[in-house]
C-alpha cells in the first residue's frame, strides 16, 4: 500500500483532527467528516469555556504535527492541587517534581486550533454537518446525512471512527459477529459551574493550581482559564442521599452549598440558579474489542476508548493512540495489513489500563486528597523519587509526566507501588519518623526486591 490512499475520517473533535493532520503529512488523502456545523464559524463554544488539563503525552503527540506554540500560550499551568478543606483550610499538594504541571487548555479552543492546522493541508478536505449514519465494514464505504437532509456516499480506502464517547461507527460495528462491548455508567454524574474573573481582569483563585473542594462522596475542581475565570464542574452520585437526584428545590440546594462549599460561594456565580437549572450529564467507561475491522476500519480516541476524566487523561490517550498510530506507519512503512493489527494489540491494553486508573481516581480526588494519611504517603514517595528516581516514580508522574512509560506498565507497577507503601505505613509512628532514614532504607529494600531498578 502506497501513501496515495486514502482515509475518511469519522469526527472533527481533537483526536479526528489530529490524525487527519498526521495521515496527511504522510501523503494520504484525508477527508475529515463533523456532524455539528464548524464551531469557528458558528460560535457553538459561544458562553462555554469547557476545559481540560493537558499534561505530557498529550504534549508529546502535538509535537508531531509542530505549531503547537498557539496552543501553549493559550494554556495555563497547574503546577499544584490547591485542597479547600470543608472548614475552609487550604493545602497544596505540588503535581510532580520543580516545574512540572500539567495544563489547563480550552477544549474548544484546542478543536479550532487543530482543525486550522489540518486545513492548511492541501490533501486534507473538511466537511461540517455530515453527520456518519452507515458504514461498509468490507470496503470502508460510508454515508452521510447532511444538513440539508440530503444524504452522500462517500468511498476511501480505509476509516477511522473518531466519532467520540458515543461513536456511531463503533455502535455499528455492533452488526460485526464476535464484537465485545461493554458500557458501565458510574455512580457519579456532573454539571458545570463557573468562577468569574475579577473587575480588573485577574483570577479570584491562584491559576497555576487545580482547586479540588473533596467531599468524600462528591467534589468540586475548578480549573484557570487565561481570561481570568475558572470553568468549575461538580461531580456527585446521580441518585442516593446527596444526589443530582435528592436535590430538587432551592431550599435543599441553598443548603448543600451553604454546608459543603461554603468558601466557595464567595467565589462561584450563581452555583444555585444553574444548579436547578442544569441537567446532570453522566459519566461511563466503554470497553470493545477489537479496535479495528477488517484491516479496513479501526476505533480511536474516546470512539475506543470512553473513559471518566478523573485522571484528566481522556484526551491525552486519544492523542497518544494518534502518535503511536504514527509511528507504526512509519516502522511498518505504510503497510496497513500490519498496521491495523498493531495498533491495536498496541493500544488495546493501555485504553484499558487508563481507564481503570482513571475510575480509581475518583477516589482519590474527592475523598484521599483530602486525608492526612494519604498526604503523608505522598509525601513519602516524593521524597523517596527525588532521592531515588531509579526505584520510584509515583504512580501519578507515571501516568501524568513520563509518556515512555505506558498506561499498562504505570498501572502494573501502581499497584506493586500500593503494596509496598501499605506496609511502609504500619510502620510505628510513622507520623513522626517519616522523614528518618530507616523508613528509606526499607523502601528501598521492598522496591529493589518487588520491582527492581529503572522505574
Ligand atoms: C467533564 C469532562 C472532563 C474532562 N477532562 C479531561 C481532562 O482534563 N483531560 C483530558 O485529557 N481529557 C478530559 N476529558 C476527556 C476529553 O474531553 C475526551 O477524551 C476528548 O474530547 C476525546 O476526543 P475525541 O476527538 O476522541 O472525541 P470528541 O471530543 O467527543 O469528538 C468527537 C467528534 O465527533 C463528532 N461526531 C459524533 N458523532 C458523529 C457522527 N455520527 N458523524 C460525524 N461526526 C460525529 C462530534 O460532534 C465531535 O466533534 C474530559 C471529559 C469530560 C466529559
Amino acid at each position: 500500500m502506497t501513501a496515495s490512499a486514502s482515509f475518511t475520517i469519522a469526527g472533527g473533535g481533537p483526536v479526528g483532527s489530529l490524525l487527519a493532520v498526521l495521515l496527511a503529512r504522510h501523503g494520504y488523502r484525508v477527508g475529515l467528516y463533523e456532524s455539528r456545523p464548524d464551531s469557528r464559524k458558528t460560535s457553538i463554544y459561544q458562553g462555554k469555556s469547557i476545559n481540560i488539563a493537558l499534561s505530557d503525552r498529550g504534549w508529546r503527540s502535538l509535537q508531531k504535527i509542530g505549531g503547537i506554540d498557539a496552543v501553549k500560550d493559550e494554556a495555563t499551568p497547574m503546577y499544584r492541587r490547591s485542597i479547600h478543606g470543608q472548614n475552609g483550610e487550604l493545602m497544596q499538594q505540588p503535581y510532580g517534581k520543580g516545574d512540572e504541571a500539567i495544563w489547563s487548555v480550552s477544549r474548544g479552543g484546542i478543536n479550532e486550533q487543530l482543525l486550522n492546522i489540518a486545513e492548511r493541508e492541501a490533501n486534507v478536505s473538511t466537511h461540517f454537518g455530515h453527520k456518519l449514519v452507515d458504514v461498509d465494514f468490507e470496503t470502508a464505504t460510508t454515508q452521510f446525512s447532511t444538513e440539508g437532509g440530503g444524504s452522500v456516499e462517500v468511498r476511501a480506502d480505509f476509516l477511522f471512527g473518531a466519532d467520540g464517547a458515543h461513536s456511531k461507527v463503533r455502535r455499528l460495528a455492533h452488526r460485526i459477529p464476535r464484537f465485545s462491548y461493554s458500557q458501565t455508567y458510574m455512580p457519579q454524574c456532573y454539571i458545570e459551574l463557573s468562577i468569574p474573573r475579577n473587575t480588573d481582569g485577574s483570577h479570584r483563585l491562584d491559576k497555576n493550581a487545580l482547586h479540588i473542594w473533596p467531599r468524600k462522596d462528591f467534589m468540586l475542581i475548578a480549573l484557570p482559564n487565561p481570561d481570568g475565570s475558572f470553568t468549575c464542574t461538580l461531580f456527585m452520585n446521580y441518585s442516593g442521599d446527596i444526589s443530582f437526584e435528592s436535590l430538587q428545590d432551592r431550599p435543599a440546594v441553598e443548603n448543600f452549598f451553604s454546608e459543603y462549599f461554603s468558601d466557595a460561594l464567595d467565589y462561584l456565580e450563581s452555583p444555585v440558579d444553574e444548579f436547578l437549572k442544569k441537567t446532570a450529564a453522566s459519566l461511563f467507561l466503554v470497553h470493545v474489542y477489537p479496535w479495528t475491522f477488517n484491516n479496513k476500519v479501526g476505533l480511536i480516541g474516546d470512539a475506543a476508548h470512553a473513559i471518566v476524566p478523573f485522571y484528566g487523561q481522556g484526551m491525552n490517550a486519544g492523542f497518544e493512540d494518534c502518535a503511536e498510530l504514527n509511528d507504526l506507519i512509519v516502522a511498518l512503512d505504510h503497510d496497513w495489513q500490519r498496521i491495523f493489527p498493531a495498533y491495536q494489540e498496541r493500544r488495546k491494553p493501555n485504553g484499558d489500563a487508563i481507564a481503570e486508573l482513571s475510575k480509581r481516581n475518583f477516589v482519590e480526588m474527592s475523598d484521599l486528597s483530602g486525608d492526612e494519611r494519604f498526604q503523608l504517603r505522598k509525601k513519602i514517595e516524593a521524597k523517596f523519587h527525588a532521592e531515588h528516581p531509579e526505584l520510584w516514580t509515583p504512580l501519578y508522574s507515571m501516568v501524568t509526566f513520563s509518556p515512555d512509560i505506558p498506561y499498562a506498565e504505570a498501572l502494573r507497577t501502581g499497584d506493586v507501588q500500593k503494596e509496598i507503601m501499605d506496609e511502609i505505613m504500619q510502620i510505628p509512628d510513622i507520623e513522626n519518623v517519616w522523614t528518618e532514614e530507616f523508613v528509606y532504607d526499607e523502601l528501598s529494600r521492598l522496591s529493589t526486591a518487588k520491582l527492581g531498578v529503572n522505574r
